[in-house]
């Protein structure tokens, strides 16, 4: 991949002069963590239960949105009306209960070391994720032991509008003190993607999932790398040439 070339690129698209690399943003399900395959059973199984053509590939297709606004999506398209508010109440719950019964998700592989070399070349880490769990710092800090600062993480907790806005992401910038030349988004989701553009970012994806690479591509991903590991591996040459 020419990173150089890739830079340039968005460099010219958002009118920046340089990229002067301070913070990574990270996205959590399907890039720290391995838990995409539970959300998309889990999805799958209720909104198909409730009436909805919804298969696992339409949950990567909406990953980043939140519950609300996937079930409501779906009914638009599908039925030409936005979901009840009970049906939506009533759906989150039958999929976190679902969820919960699930192991709990697995570090994705080459993340921890990922965000060590991040943090190792005196960068600061930071989530931004749809998820909202009341769980979700708890397993942040077990699993990821002093690496990231509790104000550094962005939850649906924060924001009212999740991804494809910008809005998790242009919150992350005003909490870290960031300009958009100043820091660099990791997805692994197009609706993610989406939003670390919209924001101004370079957004860098590793396509983790089931989907074809050219989604996240099409999504406006600067580079897309097969696999958090192989980006962990090709870390130090891209933080070369973010410098
Ligand atoms: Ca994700």
């Amino acid at each position: 991949m020419d990173y150089n070339r890739a830079i340039e690129t968005y460099k010219q698209l958002q009118g920046h002069k340089a990229l002067q690399l301070r913070a990574v943003l990270f996205d959590m399900d399907g890039v720290l963590f391995d838990s995409m395959p539970y959300h998309a059973d889990a999805w799958s199984k209720v909104m198909t239960d409730a009436g909805f053509a919804f298969s696992r590939e339409d949950v990567y297709m909406n990953e980043g949105r939140t519950g609300a606004d996937t079930i409501n999506t779906a009914s638009m398209s599908q039925f030409g009306k936005s979901a009840a508010e009970e049906l939506i109440d009533s759906l989150c719950k039958a999929k976190c209960r679902i969820f919960d019964t699930y192991p709990p998700t697995p570090r994705m592989p080459g993340a921890i070391e990922l965000v060590q070399k991040v943090k190792a070349c005196g960068l600061t880490p930071m989530i931004v994720t749809g998820s909202g769990t009341p769980t979700l710092l708890d397993r942040i800090q077990s699993n990821f032991p002093g690496l990231f600062d509790e104000n550094h993480i962005i939850s649906s907790f924060h924001v009212k509008r999740g991804k494809p806005y910008p809005d998790p992401y242009l919150l992350a910038l005003e909490r870290g003190g960031l300009e958009p030349h100043e820091a660099i988004v990791v997805e692994n989701a197009p609706l993610g993607v989406t939003a670390g553009v919209a924001a101004g970012l370079f957004t860098v994806a590793a396509n983790t999932g089931p989907l074809d690479p050219q989604v996240l591509t099409n999504a406006g991903a600067s580079l897309v790398f097969p696999s958090i590991e192989a980006l962990c591996s090709e870390w130090e040459k891209l933080f070369e040439a973010l410098k």
